[in-house]
């Protein structure tokens, strides 16, 4: 059994309501205002050893991340949970949910209860989208009641959002010591990929040790070219190592599952509907959220500056179309302004699948420090 699906046994071995989340930024304080425990479904490859589930119901061009997705919930994780939560993002996405219900109904299994929320794929300044979304937010609200049971409670939405913000806030400063190089890189990534998986007090918990009084290691060599990455998820740990041992140090983070995720912290207020306007349509800039695609050119190349970094690693999962419209616009952006870059394509390999980008990262690292030196 994997780490993941070993999580989610124990965790309803604990009692807790578990409710499987896609895609990446689900409305966590909400659902667990109701007493409800949210994991985010995704960066699954390591839990799924073959895709013959999913391969029966998604097209080989689709996107290993929504592969896994689909294999783990119609392989062991659908008895595990006790609803699914969606909300709009990619064309892969949009019909998911009807995907995994019909899988689940030909597997004999029981079927899961599923909220669904619309995100406005426009502006944010166009007329109509706070009180689209508020209305909407409003309406899950009335699902959430009926599901568990209980009247939503200002107070403990209150209390539900105080925990997200001090667990995004420590997120943030294990980010910055890693970016220092004071704690390992591969350590943040596990720690940060566990936030979507661990209730939200034993992820704080977890922060709370694994970030150092002082600092464990010394800070990085500053000889060695920064460099910044980004991608839907981080890179497998094989290409992790591969960036250390060609002497590269990260210095800034895009990456969806991490930076992305945890980003920003909305205003507290007791109004959902207010809170998740801020949610949204503030996000820390992803591809994945239309409504705040134009601002990522100016956000990543503000951290490029701000890090100094001289390189960009783009991860790219192959087939996700968000990613792959915008990099060659971001990629010709940066390099205009003499930082380099490398994609890199990934789409769950491993082993020796991996030769060719670690080959092509040893590559780009002798560049930049040929660069450096010259
Ligand atoms: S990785 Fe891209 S294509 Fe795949 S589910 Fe996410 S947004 Fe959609």
């Amino acid at each position: 059994m994997g780490e993941i699906l070993a999580t989610l046994c124990e965790l309803k071995n604990q009692g807790r309501r578990l409710v499987g989340c896609f895609p990446l930024y689900p409305p966590l304080e909400l659902l667990h205002s109701f007493g409800l425990t949210p994991v985010t479904l995704w960066g699954l490859s390591s839990e799924v050893t073959d895709l013959t589930k999913s391969d029966r119901h998604l097209q080989n061009y689709t996107c290993h991340v929504a592969r896994c997705l689909t294999e783990f919930v119609l392989g062991d994780a659908h008895a595990l949970l006790d609803a699914l939560f969606m909300y709009n993002a990619c064309d892969t996405l949009r019909n998911l949910p009807e995907i995994i219900e019909e899988g689940l109904k030909e597997e004999g299994a029981r079927l899961l209860p599923m909220f669904r929320l619309h995100v406005p794929a426009v502006a944010k300044e166009r007329t109509g989208v706070r009180a689209y979304l508020k209305d909407r937010i409003t309406s899950m609200v009335c699902d959430l009641e009926e599901f568990t049971g209980r009247p939503f409670s200002p107070e403990t939405f209150l209390a539900s959002i105080d925990l997200y913000r001090i667990q995004r806030e420590l997120c943030a400063e294990i980010e910055d010591a890693a970016c220092r190089g004071t704690v390992p890189f591969p350590t943040f990534v596990r720690i940060l990929q566990l936030a979507h998986f661990l209730p939200v007090e034993a992820h704080i918990e977890l922060l709370d040790a694994e970030i150092p009084e002082e600092d464990d290691l010394p800070p990085h060599d500053l000889r060695h070219p920064g460099v910044m990455v980004s991608g839907i998820l981080p890179p497998p740990r094989q290409l992790i190592e591969t960036m250390e041992a060609s002497g590269l140090r990260v210095v800034a983070n895009d990456i969806a599952s991490l930076k992305r995720s945890l980003g920003y912290n909305p205003a507290p207020t007791a109004d959902p509907g207010e809170y998740y306007c801020d949610f949204y349509l503030n996000h820390y800039p992803c591809s994945t959220l239309l409504a705040s695609s134009d601002r990522r050119i100016e956000t990543i190349r503000r951290a490029v500056h701000d890090s100094s970094a001289e390189g960009l690693i783009f991860f790219g999962e192959k087939f996700c179309e968000y990613e792959y419209f915008e990099f060659p616009h971001l990629g010709g952006m940066l390099r205009a302004q003499g930082t380099q870059t490398l994609f890199l394509e990934l789409t769950g390999q491993t082993g020796e699948g991996l030769d060719a980008p670690r080959n092509r990262m040893e590559a780009f690292a002798e560049m930049l420090k040929g660069q450096a030196g010259s």
